[in-house]
C-alpha cells in the first residue's frame, strides 16, 4: 500500500492483481498494529468495510464497473456523517451520536466504489490546529511521533501517512486540510467554497467550511475531488456542476502562468527553511515557464483577526443546537432547566470550544456587533477586493502554509500564537478561493514542508497543475 497511488491500485484491482479484500485487510492490520500509538481513528468500520470489499469484488468478478475509486479505502474526518457510524466531532458532546444519514460526499464516494474504513480524530468541532483539543486524545505525526500532525484534520492526515487508508477527507474552515497536509508531508486541497456539498458536514463556521481531500499525491487528491464535487440541491451554497477531468490536465505544466508572491507573507517569524522552500518552489515554476513576481496584498495583517471574529460568531450560532435537548450529551447534574443548559455546556464542551462560543456571543452582542463583527465583515470584503485585483493579473499566488515546520506534542503553545500561525491559510477561506498544500522540501530535522498555491474561484485545474509540477521536482 505504501508505494501505490490510487490510480495504480484501481488498475491493479481491475486486472485482478490485487483482491479488494486483501487491500482492506492490509489497512485493518496496519490500524491494529499502529493505531494504539498514533490514535488517528476515533471509530472503525471494520466489518462493514470487509463486507463491502467482498460485495465489490463479486460485482467486479461478474464484469461490472465498480467505479473510479473501486475498492479504495478512505478515511473520513469525524465531523462528516456516515450513516450507521458515530459522528463525535472529537467532542464528548456527541460521544454517542449515531449518524442517521450519510453526507453527500459519502454517497458520492460510495457510488464510485470507495470503502469507508473509519472516522478520524480531530480538534473538537474542528476548532484548532493541533488535534490536541480532541476529547479522544492527541494524534501523532506519521513522520515523527514526537510531533503534532497539525489540525484540525490531524487524524485524516496521520491515517494516510501510516498506510491505514489511501485517501481521506478533512474539512477546512481556516486551513485544517492544508496545514496537517503540510506537517505530514501530504497533499491537501481546500476546494472553492461551494464546489463540494456541505450537506452532512457538522457546521463550524458555515461561510468558510469546505470539505477537502487529502492524499499522498496530487493525482490522488485530484481524483478524489472529481468524485466528491458537484452541485447538491441539499446545500444551497453548492455551485453548478463543473464536469471537469482534472487528471487529464495535470501534466500540462505552468508555461505562461503568472504567479504572485505576497511580500507581506515573509514575516519575521517565518522559519528560514520554509522561506527557502517557497523561494525554491518559485524558481521551479519560473524554470518551467511561469512568470513569478512579488506582490503586495493590503490588509493581510487583519486577516487572522477577521477570520477568528467571524468564525467564532458563526460557531456560537451553529453550536447553540448542542444544548442537551436536541442532540447528544445532557448533564445529569441539575435542578432547574437553566442549570441543565449550563452544566451540559460546561461538561460537554472542552475549553477551546467554550472559549470560542463565548467570544462569538460577545462579538454578536448588541453594542459590540458594529465594533467587531460588522467591522470584521468589512475587512473580509476588503481582503477579497485586494485578491480579486491581483487575480486580474495573476493566475496563482504562491506562499507558505505554516510559519514553522513542526510543533512538538510536548510544547504548550499559547492559543493566540496558534491563531496567528493561520496567517497563510485563512485568506482562502475568507475569500472562498481554492488552495492546495503540496510538500516541497524539508527542514534540517527531516520534517516535511508544504507550500501553498491559491487561485481564483474555480481555478482548481490550474492549482492542481502547478502542484503536480512542484511534486515532480520536490527534493531537487
Ligand atoms: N486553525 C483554524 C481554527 O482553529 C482552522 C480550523 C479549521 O480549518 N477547521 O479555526
Amino acid at each position: 500500500m505504501n508505494r501505490r497511488t490510487v490510480l495504480e491500485t484501481v488498475k491493479d484491482i481491475k486486472s485482478g492483481k490485487i483482491r479488494i479484500k486483501d487491500l482492506i485487510q492490509e489497512c485493518i492490520e496496519n490500524i491494529e498494529k499502529k493505531d494504539n500509538t498514533y490514535n488517528a481513528f476515533i471509530s472503525l468500520n471494520k466489518e462493514n468495510a470487509i463486507d463491502r470489499a467482498e460485495k465489490l469484488q463479486a460485482r467486479l468478478d461478474a464484469g461490472e464497473d465498480i467505479g473510479i475509486l473501486g475498492g479504495i479505502p478512505v478515511a473520513i474526518k469525524d465531523n462528516i456523517l456516515v450513516e450507521g457510524l458515530k459522528t463525535t466531532c472529537g467532542s464528548k458532546m456527541l460521544e454517542n451520536y449515531m449518524a442517521p444519514y450519510s453526507a453527500t460526499v459519502i454517497n458520492k464516494l460510495e457510488e464510485n466504489g470507495a470503502i469507508i474504513i473509519g472516522k478520524t480524530n480531530m480538534d473538537e468541532f474542528a476548532m484548532g490546529s493541533t488535534t490536541k483539543t480532541s476529547y479522544y486524545g492527541e494524534t501523532k505525526n506519521p513522520v515523527n511521533i514526537e510531533y503534532i500532525p497539525g489540525g484540525s484534520s490531524g487524524g485524516s492526515a496521520t491515517a494516510i501517512g501510516t498506510d491505514m487508508c489511501m485517501v481521506s477527507l478533512g474539512s477546512d474552515t481556516g486551513g485544517s486540510v492544508r496545514q496537517p497536509a503540510a506537517f505530514c508531508g501530504l497533499v491537501g486541497l481546500k476546494p472553492t467554497y461551494g464546489m463540494v456539498s456541505r450537506y452532512g458536514l457538522v457546521a463550524y463556521a458555515s461561510s468558510f467550511d469546505q470539505i477537502g481531500p487529502m492524499g499522498k499525491t496530487v493525482e490522488d487528491v485530484a481524483l478524489t475531488l472529481q468524485v466528491i464535487m458537484g452541485c447538491d440541491s441539499k446545500d444551497s451554497t453548492s455551485q453548478f456542476n463543473l464536469e471537469k477531468d482534472y487528471l487529464s490536465t495535470l501534466s500540462k505544466g505552468v508555461k505562461g502562468l503568472k504567479v504572485g508572491i505576497p511580500r507581506e507573507f515573509f514575516t519575521e517569524d517565518l522559519e528560514d527553511s520554509i522561506k527557502e522552500s517557497v523561494i525554491n518552489a518559485a524558481k521551479v515554476l519560473e524554470d518551467n515557464g511561469a512568470i513569478v513576481e512579488e506582490i503586495n496584498v493590503g490588509n493581510t495583517e487583519y486577516a487572522v483577526m477577521a477570520y477568528y471574529i467571524i468564525a467564532c460568531a458563526q460557531a456560537s450560532s451553529n453550536l447553540a443546537r448542542f444544548d442537551g435537548v436536541k442532540y447528544g450529551y445532557r448533564s445529569m447534574n441539575y435542578e432547574s432547566l437553566g442549570e441543565m443548559y449550563d452544566n451540559t455546556w460546561k461538561e460537554g464542551f472542552g475549553e477551546e470550544v467554550r472559549k470560542r462560543i463565548s467570544l462569538g456571543e460577545y462579538v454578536l452582542s448588541s453594542g459590540f456587533y458594529e465594533e467587531h463583527y460588522l467591522k470584521a465583515l468589512k475587512v473580509r470584503r476588503l481582503i477579497w477586493e485586494e485578491y480579486e485585483k491581483h487575480f486580474e493579473k495573476y493566475d496563482l499566488i504562491l506562499s507558505p502554509v505554516t510559519k514553522v515546520s513542526g510543533i512538538k506534542l510536548s510544547d504548550d503553545v499559547d492559543s493566540v500564537k496558534l491563531y496567528m500561525d493561520d496567517l497563510y491559510t485563512v485568506s482562502a477561506n475568507l475569500c472562498g478561493y481554492p488552495a492546495i498544500s503540496v510538500p516541497f522540501g524539508k527542514n534540517e530535522c527531516g520534517l516535511p514542508i508544504g507550500v501553498q498555491i491559491m487561485g481564483k474561484s474555480f481555478s482548481e485545474e490550474t492549482i492542481l497543475r502547478a502542484a503536480f509540477l512542484l511534486e515532480q521536482r520536490n527534493g531537487d
